[in-house]
């Protein structure tokens, strides 16, 4: 019987991962569950998950959470704020953690249970993009055991050999991480009207179900930018390892490519439910509730390069990759600015690469080394970018 904290469990991710937990009552039990804002729902997965404790993340609803909770006789302890995050990711009853907050806000709970040594089934992509090196150093430390969830990179970890060792690609005779993504609803749009995408039309996936901020990430391919970083340290890659690959109808979720040419492809249909349950399982399989491929019914299966044209965002995060982690914090940061604005109607499409680009520009580079600088560097690109779309959209 595992016990697991899920964090970010009224999410997309954290909804798929209770409802994978759901159909294996016997292997798995919830410790602790934890939402943001969306009380009622969060009770109603306390009431079926009974779980220890039920966590808060804004401290202004606590309140309200402990009505709800008693009104639904909800039995759970409720708890809220930053420090109850940290503790139910790092409890020693718990032994997985499921890091499936969105954004920079998951960064330290996330790194409460890598420091904790616990299995951190890692969906919260953000975290690794702003403190890589230090988070894959606190894990080595602690022996904590990462398993990627984003589905390129539980892909990836599937198509590498058993006894891959971290970064060294020479002895597994590896030649590229080949990282797919469908390019999103706009890859064939005319790039002359791209000036007139809606909130809506960007809200929407073609593919996959998701998020608001990773479906939009997904548009702009700021989200492979994202992975792009993410996988250059969940395996030890250099980014010249890395190529991107537009499959636009995602049943590959990612490859490796060997020196003697083989590749090497995971498949399946796009549910998250496979890589929450290969993270939960493993080394073991069970079972997802994902319908099996069926190939006769995939009508095209095809394969483009991405023009940075059109996706700048892509490609200002490989060069803040090739830059270091005060760029790929700053561009995270200024991109959580960005596309939050975009969702509030005050900048166009086009206009969250341009802040991102803007941002990254207006800062001098300095060495970031500890946690705290990290955080320091998120808040600075944050006033820089809001400066930035005050000085240019008035908002
Ligand atoms: P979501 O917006 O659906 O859910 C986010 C969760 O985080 C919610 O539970 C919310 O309450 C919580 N949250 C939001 N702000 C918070 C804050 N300030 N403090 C604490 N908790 C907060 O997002 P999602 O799509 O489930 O994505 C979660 C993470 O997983 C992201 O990092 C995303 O990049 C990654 N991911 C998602 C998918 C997917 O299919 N949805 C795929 C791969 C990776
Ligand atoms: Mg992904």
């Amino acid at each position: 019987m595992q016990t697991v904290t899920v964090l970010g469990a009224t999410g997309s991710i954290g909804c798929n991962t209770l409802d994978v937990i759901s159909r294996h009552p016997e292997k798995y039990r919830v410790f602790a569950i934890t939402g943001n804002s969306q009380l009622t729902l969060l009770m109603e997965q306390a009431l079926k998950f009974a779980p220890r404790y039920v966590v808060v993340a804004d401290e202004s609803l606590y309140q309200d959470a402990c009505d709800i909770a008693k009104q639904m006789g909800v039995a759970a302890e409720v708890l809220c704020g930053q420090q109850a995050l940290e503790d139910v990711a790092s409890a020693p009853e718990v032994d997985s953690v499921m890091a499936a907050i969105v954004g920079a806000a998951g960064l330290l709970p996330t790194l409460a249970a890598v420091k904790a040594g616990k299995r951190v089934l890692l969906a919260n992509k953000e975290a690794l993009v702003m403190s890589g090196a230090l988070f894959i150093e606190a894990a080595n430390q602690s022996g904590a055991t990462l398993l990627p969830i984003d589905s390129e990179h539980n892909a990836i970890f599937q198509c590498l050999p058993h006894d891959y060792q971290y970064g060294d690609f020479a002895s597994s005779g590896i030649h590229k991480i080949l990282l797919t993504g469908s390019g999103g609803p706009f890859r064939s749009r005319a790039l002359d009207t791209f000036k007139a995408i809606t909130i809506d039309e960007a809200s929407t996936h073609p593919n996959w179900s998701m998020g608001r901020k990773i479906t939009i990430d997904s548009a702009t391919m700021m989200n492979k930018g994202l992975e792009f970083i993410e996988a250059c340290w969940l395996f030890g890659a250099g980014a010249d390892d890395i190529d991107v690959v537009i499959h636009p109808q995602s049943i590959i979720h990612s490859m490796v490519q060997y020196v003697d040419g083989s590749v090497i492809a995971q498949m399946g249909n796009p549910d998250m439910r496979t890589p929450i349950a290969h993270g939960l399982a493993y080394p073991e399989r069970i079972d997802a509730g994902v319908s099996p491929l069926d190939f006769a019914a995939v009508s095209d299966f095809t394969f483009q390069t991405p023009c940075f044209e059109r996706y700048p965002n892509l490609k200002l995060a490989i060069d803040a990759c090739r830059e270091g982690q005060c760029a790929t914090t700053r561009l995270n940061a200024a991109n959580e600015v960005a596309v939050e604005h975009f969702l509030l109607g005050n900048i166009q499409f086009c206009d969250i690469a341009d802040v991102n680009d803007a941002t990254l520009n207006a800062m001098a580079s300095v060495s970031v080394n500890s946690i705290q600088q990290i955080v320091e560097q998120d808040a600075l690109a944050r006033t820089k970018a809001n400066e930035i779309i005050r000085g240019k959209f008035q908002c």
